[in-house]
């Protein structure tokens, strides 16, 4: 607590880590001091007039690729306050001495299509990554316990076969079998006993540890969790 000019912590500058470091202090319950020598916050992200009136230009840095997948950002609702993602077609290009570019799309079959040879290392090292991407940003840990992902959603395989998530599209095809829409209406199977019980098998899995990370239920199961299970208390200011 503040006492005279007493401080649990003093914060020199106020780059994105100095104001990261005070806001999760702050939020702590410690009182902080955040010092800045410059004229306006901000460090390396700050945008300034530099040029003519009304032309901001990045004073620093500019571009920031995992800005958005940064756990302290995410948890401070920058979007609120008026901050804007913007993300480019292509991420990025890597002229060629032929007078060719390789440019990073937005899609790694996109990127792959322009590599040639190296197209199918590209993918394999990759998909990985991004199949994987929420695991890593969240470490694993997801906000709710269980999947509620149907009976909102259901994927089909190519043939025909009904499954809860394409996740047991694997070894574990005969046990999460919801039905076969060559043989049967959606109607039939979704009113069939073997669909609920496949239903109820999902419902009691480990989602922390069986399902996918970059699991495309995520936000309806987020959502959902968060209406069955309110926080007792929630701070509008
Ligand atoms: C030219 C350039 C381009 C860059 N481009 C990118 C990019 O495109 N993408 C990207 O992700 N990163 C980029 N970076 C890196 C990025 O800017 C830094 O990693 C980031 O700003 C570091 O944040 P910080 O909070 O640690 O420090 P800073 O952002 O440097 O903030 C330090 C703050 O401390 C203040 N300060 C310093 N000393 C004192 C003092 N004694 N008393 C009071 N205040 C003080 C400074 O005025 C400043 O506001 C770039 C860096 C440079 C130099
Ligand atoms: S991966 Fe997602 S949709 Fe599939 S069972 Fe797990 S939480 Fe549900």
């Amino acid at each position: 607590m503040v006492q005279g000019t007493e401080y649990d912590a003093v914060v020199v500058g106020s780059g994105p880590n100095g104001l990261s470091a005070s806001i999760t202090l702050a939020k702590a319950g410690c009182s902080v001091l955040l010092l800045e020598g410059k004229e306006t916050i901000g460090g390396g992200t700050r945008t300034m007039e530099l040029t003519l009136p009304g032309f901001m230009h990045d004073v620093c840095s500019a571009i920031h690729p995992i800005g958005s997948a940064s756990p302290v950002f995410k948890s401070l609702n920058l979007t609120n306050h008026g901050l804007e993602w913007v993300h480019s077609p292509a991420a990025l290009a890597h002229p060629l001495d032929d007078g060719t570019a390789i440019t990073l799309e937005r899609s790694i079959s996109d990127t792959a299509k322009s590599l040639g040879i190296d197209s199918g290392s590209y993918i394999k090292l990759m998909n990985p990554l991004v199949q994987n991407w929420e695991k890593l940003v969240n470490e694993g840990v997801r906000n709710y316990n269980s999947c509620f992902g149907v009976p909102f959603l259901i994927y089909t395989s190519g043939d025909g076969k009904v499954f809860p998530c394409g996740m047991f599209f694997d070894h574990r095809s005969d046990e999460f079998l919801m039905g076969d829409l060559l043989t049967q209406s959606l109607k039939e199977i979704y009113e069939s006993d073997r669909y609920w019980d496949v239903v109820k098998r999902v419902s009691e899995i480990d989602v922390h540890k069986v399902c996918y990370s970059n699991c495309r239920t995520n936000s309806i199961n987020d959502f959902l969790w968060k209406f069955r299970n309110k926080p007792k208390h929630v701070n509008f200011i």
